[in-house]
């Protein structure tokens, strides 16, 4: 198990030096993937590379099993390491890549084929060993680099954004056939990602971080249903965040975090007690829905979709979605490495709710990323930012 404890990590000197990682307390189960996913510049390449003993620690503790890895140089820790780019030998053939870090393992060579052979197998790349990695594609080089990485059996796995230069197919199947390789090798692993689907769809676990600070540690579903704070909440896709006193019938108060999805107007529900009346801002189409922004007198600009295109200035009514919608809890314990208590009790409730049949991760997972995606295209509400 990887423990890490308040680390701080500082790039420059004196009065200039910056905490590119401040103060992050984190861990990692035997056998389980925690994604570490924030926006670029966040400080998650910086805490990878440290745990990995490639950048000096100005503060805090990197532990394997209870050991404090301070004086274990980066050889010694048997972590494997993937990068975006792969950065395979040019001069070496597939098999001779993949067999690099078995040099040190004390197989003979009889064994080190097989292995090499059953690592081509895991990646889905089978009898391609005699190939020359400058034969390979994109995505064929990524699965090299993945065989490579998990060829000495490392006790943990440091992934930095192994699949952000693959096109986007690539980059299913790949995401999905790591995610496989990973569960059915048990290894454990730390995945660096700033793609929110990509972190829901591998992760056991997900820690957001954001200006070099661990926000918030859960399950995919608790980071999803529970977001701490409304970062949190418009970084995994939710669109407008309404402030407690947001009056919407049928939605506890406090801070509320919705979906698009989660306001939907509808020309025939006037009247009826919980629907809610506004003015359209702006409407646009996509190929799914119509995207729309509309003022809601009390609660602000929020965003919300309709069947049919609306006109600017018109008044429609919007039903409420629940599924769409999340309570943000600001649970500062849920930032520790040792929160795991108030984040399970979260999860459970997450998990009542899947039950329930109220949304699942997996759906939450593509809805995020649409709605990431989105968000970019259209004039974000202003409630509550
Ligand atoms: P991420 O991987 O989340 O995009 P990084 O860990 O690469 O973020 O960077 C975190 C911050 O540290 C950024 O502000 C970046 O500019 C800075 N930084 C990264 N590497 C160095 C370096 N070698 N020297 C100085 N600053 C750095
Ligand atoms: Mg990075």
């Amino acid at each position: 198990m990887l423990t890490v404890e308040g680390l701080t990590v500082r790039y420059g000197a004196g009065k200039s030096a910056v905490s590119a990682v401040d103060d992050v307390s984190l861990q990692v189960d035997d056998g389980q993937v925690l994604s570490l996913l924030g926006p670029s510049g966040c400080g998650k390449s910086t805490l990878l590379r440290t745990v990995a003993g490639l950048e000096p620690v100005a503060g805090g503790r990197i532990r394997w099993n209870g050991e404090d890895l301070a004086a274990v140089p980066v050889h010694r820790r048997r972590f494997g390491l993937m990068f975006q780019d792969g950065v395979l030998f040019p001069h070496r053939n597939v098999a001779g890549n993949i067999g690099y870090g078995l040099r040190f393992t004390g197989l003979d060579r009889g064994r080190q084929r097989r292995r090499i052979d059953e690592l081509l197998e895991l990646v889905g790349l089978p009898g391609l060993g005699a190939r020359k990695v400058a034969s390979l594609s994109g995505g064929q080089q990524q699965r090299v680099a993945l065989a490579r990485a998990l060829a000495p059996s490392p006790r943990l796995l440091l992934l930095d954004e192994p699949l952000a230069a693959l096109d986007a197919s690539l980059r299913a199947r790949l995401l999905t056939d790591l995610r496989t390789v990973l569960a059915d090798t048990r290894t454990s692993a730390l995945f660096v990602t700033h793609d929110q689907g990509e972190a829901f769809a591998v992760a056991d676990r997900i820690a957001l971080m954001n200006t070099g600070r661990i926000r918030q540690v859960g399950t995919p579903t608790t980071v999803w249903r529970h977001p701490a704070d409304e970062w949190a909440a418009r970084f995994v896709g939710y669109t407008t965040v309404l402030p407690a006193g947001h009056g919407i019938p049928g939605i506890a108060d406090g801070p509320v975090a919705l979906r698009p999805a989660a306001l939907v107007a509808d020309q025939h529900g006037g009247g009826q007690p919980g629907r809610l009346t506004g003015t359209v801002l702006s409407a646009r189409p996509t190929p799914d829905t119509v995207r729309l922004t509309v003022d809601l007198p009390g609660a602000g600009v929020v965003q919300a979709i309709s069947e049919t295109l609306q006109v600017v200035g018109d008044t429609v009514i919007l039903s409420v979605d629940r599924t769409g919608t999340a309570q943000i809890v600001e649970r500062p314990d849920s930032t520790a490495a040792d929160g795991a208590a108030a984040d399970d009790a979260a999860a459970d409730d997450a998990a009542a709710d899947l039950a329930a049949g109220d949304g699942a991760a997996g759906d939450g997972a593509a809805a995020g990323g649409a709605a990431a995606d989105d968000g970019t295209a259209v004039d974000r509400g202003t409630v509550g930012q």
